[in-house]
């Protein structure tokens, strides 16, 4: 198969453009197998996907040093079907689905990395707990006896607008939110320590605001076609 679009080079060309402490998660979700073989030809070895039976079909075919992120909304029934071999799971949203992944990752006898996400963006359709459900969830203490996730830090998403400003913003409120949390809750743990924000469009202004790990798709792959 030919790929249309240079995925190496424009790997590269991301590359040169992030901090070398910055994380990458090559976001291949609606591409096909054979796009992230290029990225995996050119090095890259941690891979974003949104849909579990998308992600199933990949994991099966695909070389088993991949670390795989799992960057969508997670329904708490499809956590059974990746619990043995995710790498992360970047955007747990509710209490429920964190009891469920530590069920089923407690069954494979697995610890498994989690971000939370948050609802910062303005956008109502988007997932994420806001700040003040985040705050309750955290001060509730259960996730404490939690002993087969591991919460590494948050995940957000800016608002889909041109809105520069705007986007620094949300990211400066996500930075300034893990500052809180951080202190609060994880002063002593050196695992939470990431802040996933920064796409293709936004990723520049979100190394700014102190991102730790961005999740970029099309600027690498190309336009999805769904
Ligand atoms: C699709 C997706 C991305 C990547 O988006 P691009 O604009 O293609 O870089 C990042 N994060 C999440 C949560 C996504 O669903």
């Amino acid at each position: 198969m030919t790929l249309n679009v240079d995925v190496a080079a424009n790997l590269r060309a991301v590359k040169a453009t992030l901090p070398e402490d910055v994380k990458l998660v090559a976001v291949s979700k609606f591409h096909p197998a054979e796009y992230i073989e290029a990225a995996y030809s050119a090095g890259q070895r941690v891979f974003g996907e949104s849909h579990e039976q998308e992600l199933s079909k990949k994991y099966e075919v695909l070389p088993k040093d991949i670390e795989w992120h799992f960057i969508g909304h997670l329904q708490t029934n499809k956590v059974k079907y990746i619990a043995p071999y995710i790498s992360m799971i970047d955007a747990v949203d509710s209490m429920k689905l964190l009891k469920e992944i530590n069920k089923q990752a407690a069954k494979h006898d697995r610890v498994v990395n989690v971000l939370l996400e948050l609802h910062i963006a303005e956008e109502a359709t988007k997932y994420g707990f806001t700040l003040d459900a985040c705050r309750e969830m955290l001060d509730g203490g259960e996730w404490r006896s939690l002993e087969n996730v591991k919460i590494c830090g948050l995940m957000m998403m800016a608002s889909n607008v041109d809105d520069e400003v705007q986007i620094k913003q949300e990211f400066d409120t996500g930075a300034k939110f893990f500052d809180e949390v951080k202190e609060k809750y994880f002063a002593g743990d050196d695992s939470f320590c990431e802040r996933s924000w920064g796409m293709s469009g936004d990723y520049e202004i979100a190394v700014l605001c102190r991102s730790t790990m961005v999740r970029i798709g099309t600027a690498i792959f190309g336009e999805r076609v769904y």
